[in-house]
């Protein structure tokens, strides 16, 4: 209770500094991810689990990672540890799932005697996918897709989230002037949250990354030195990507809010990714993942050019299970993010049953990639 109190004050105390203007948006920063987390434990505490996993757990289901790390705290809890990987996966496998690739995953969606299954994906082409997360993977025989940016590979990506970790990893004060904010930030939970904070303000509005440089190059942060240090070369990837559980999946060039350019920009960025890694694993690359897949990232357009492009399948960050009426929203499928840092054991067995969809559709449906259901998605989780 003493660290309700104290979590509490703070946050009052944090709204009293906060000009009148962003009030709203931080009371969802904040409030919104607590009051989902208050509504899993509730429907656990109740024993509605299992009800409303009836409705909600699915076939199928896909998780997606980022940075898994040995050290989560060193990186400011932006990734999570082997440990959670391998929980996961055991955990999966204890609930009677296969861990399957994701061909294997369409043909089950089609034989509605499959057995259940799980998808396990990670995103970026960061380095400890192959060094600290495929190890996992190998001694628990468990395939994975990796989704890969060619700009993560080549070093041209702008990669902002890597340049405001380090910021905020490496001094006790950062000015964000494009924000108009300065935060002290002496320790880690101050900085985790100062990082947070700032992520959730660009990503608000994605075109505001740009403003980043300046305050980039005041620091001298330099973008493509993090990305050598964090992402596979072309080396790496060549190796990673022959690997027998290893499935090379598509993630754009450069990594940008689709939503945020035109047509004719957005096949391109698909396209060209799609051709630059077959060139580089030398086989067809037949999955997609949208770049930060929530509903303002990409929709209904988005969908329609990964599939003139020649995919089988592209996947959002949506949450839900999958259920054989996804192979009518094939590009547009769920993916539940699984690598949050410090995953209680609760929220695993909340994803497990689907409660996380139930809760940010309200209980809509477990399937709809509707503008509504989406909607309803936003208003409770940002
Ligand atoms: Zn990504």
């Amino acid at each position: 209770m003493s660290d309700l109190n104290s979590g509490f004050m703070r946050f009052v105390r944090e709204l009293r500094e906060t000009p009148r203007e962003q009030i709203p948006r931080k009371i969802a920063a904040d409030v919104r991810p607590n009051v989902r987390a208050c509504l899993e434990r509730a429907v656990q505490c109740t024993g509605t689990t299992e009800l409303i996993g009836r409705h909600y757990r699915g076939l199928g289901l896909i998780l997606v990672f980022h940075e898994v790390q040995q050290d989560v705290d060193a990186e400011l809890r932006t990734g999570c540890s082997p440990a959670q990987l391998r929980n996961w996966i055991e955990r999966l496998r204890a609930a009677g799932r296969d861990i399957v690739t994701l061909d294997e995953a369409l043909q089950r969606l089609k034989d509605p005697s499959a057995r259940p299954f799980a998808v396990i994906s990670f995103d970026d082409a960061y380095r400890d996918t192959m060094k600290v997360a495929l190890p996992v993977l190998e001694e628990l025989q468990a395939p994975m897709t990796a989704f890969v940016p060619t700009g993560a590979i080549t070093g041209s990506l702008f990669a902002w989230w890597l340049g405001l970790r380090e910021l905020f990893k490496s001094r006790e004060r950062v000015d964000i002037a494009a924000m108009n904010r300065q935060f002290s930030c002496p320790d880690l939970p101050s900085k985790a949250r100062g990082l947070r904070r700032v992520s959730a303000w660009l990503m608000s509005d994605f075109s505001r990354a740009g403003d980043l440089t300046c305050t980039f190059d005041q620091y001298g942060i330099s973008l493509p030195d993090l990305v050598a240090q964090y992402c596979l070369n072309e080396k790496e990837l060549l190796e990673f990507s022959s690997h027998r559980l290893v499935t090379t999946g598509a993630h754009t060039d450069t990594h940008p809010c689709l939503a945020d350019l035109d047509d004719s920009e957005v096949a391109t960025e698909i396209s060209s990714n799609k051709a630059y890694l077959e060139r580089i694993v030398g086989r067809r690359v037949d999955h997609f993942a949208y770049p930060f897949g929530s509903h303002v990232a990409c929709g209904s357009r988005e969908a329609s050019i990964a599939e003139a492009a020649g995919f089988r399948s592209a996947v959002t960050t949506r949450p839900g299970h999958l259920f054989p009426n996804h192979l009518h929203h094939r590009y547009m499928l769920p993916r539940q993010d699984a690598g949050a840092p410090h995953m209680t054991s609760h929220t695993m067995h909340s994803l497990l049953h689907g409660i996380n969809r139930a809760i940010t559709t309200r209980l809509g449906d477990p399937v709809s990639t509707s503008a509504v259901a989406l909607l309803m998605c936003s208003a409770l989780v940002g």
